[in-house]
């Protein structure tokens, strides 16, 4: 048990549920070296979500309520971490779940499914594997036909660079959301949420449930407002701030 007065709690019972999450079935090894990634940013940037998150979480959220086939990618790190927020955010979006993995295995496909099921998602596709996203190979580029293959505007926490890139290239708009303002995801992507996802849905339940009440045109002037590349070079600039605040401490 770790004890709620350790000054690294919160972060240490993170780590905690990947670990379970792993031994469960659910996380993959590999996600448990992505987590330390993310652990590493989410300090430069002082663990908090900044005002540049929140714009690009409202643009998602916008973006998200205008699409006409939305989709929200899931994998086993944001399964264990944020399973009934992400099924709220799915409910409330009318955007549909699908367990798309990076390292794929059935059996892993399985447990994350019932996992979700099991924190109130309703429809949760992603077993079938019957369509592919061109330019990747066999295993990586497996996605649901009725699901990612044909959805307008993808949210996908915690993607790879490549697999980010792949789905541009087949004219979808996608959100990520990635600690990592430097890696190849957050460079590719239609909008990128520099924010832990622990924070960052949570944070778009809320946005969703007041912003699904807007009308389109006040959605479209959002997204329209929206720079992402702005959003990026604000981040760093942040992450710069935030340092020398910390050398003269
Ligand atoms: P890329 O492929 O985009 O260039 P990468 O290869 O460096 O990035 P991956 O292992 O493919 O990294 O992706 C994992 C990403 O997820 C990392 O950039 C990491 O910062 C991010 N990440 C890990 N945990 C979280 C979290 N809880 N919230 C948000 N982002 C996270
Ligand atoms: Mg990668």
């Amino acid at each position: 048990m770790i004890p709620k007065s350790h000054p690294r709690y919160e972060s240490l019972i993170l780590r905690e549920r990947l670990v379970k999450g792993m031994r469960d079935g659910i996380v993959a090894l590999e996600g448990l070296i992505a987590h330390g990634r993310g652990e590493t940013f989410d300090y430069l940037i002082g663990e908090r979500t900044m005002p540049y998150a929140l714009e690009a979480e409202r643009t998602a959220v916008a973006t998200l309520l205008l699409a006409s086939r939305p989709i929200i990618s899931v994998n086993g790190n944001t399964a264990v971490l944020v399973a009934s927020e992400i099924s709220k955010l799915s409910e409330i979006l009318s955007a549909p779940i699908e367990v798309n993995l990076f390292h794929r295995t059935e059996e892993r496909l399985q447990k994350i499914v019932e996992h979700l099921k099991k924190h109130g998602a309703k429809k949760v596709l992603g077993m079938k594997g019957d369509a592919r996203i061109p330019g990747l190979e066999h295993e990586r580029g497996k996605c649901d036909r009725e699901g990612i293959f044909s959805s307008d505007v993808v949210l996908v926490p915690l993607e790879d660079g490549d697999r980010c890139e792949a789905l541009i290239k087949m004219g979808k708009e996608v959100i990520a959301i990635d600690l990592n303002p430097f890696s190849r995801t957050a460079r590719t992507a239609t909008i990128t949420i520099v924010d832990n996802v622990v924070r960052a849905i949570p944070n778009m339940v809320k946005m969703a449930e007041e912003m699904k009440e807007l009308k389109k045109e006040e959605l479209k002037e959002i997204k329209n407002n929206y720079d992402n590349k702005e959003i990026l070079k604000r981040c760093i600039e942040e992450i710069i701030n935030h340092l020398q605040g910390e050398m003269e401490k």
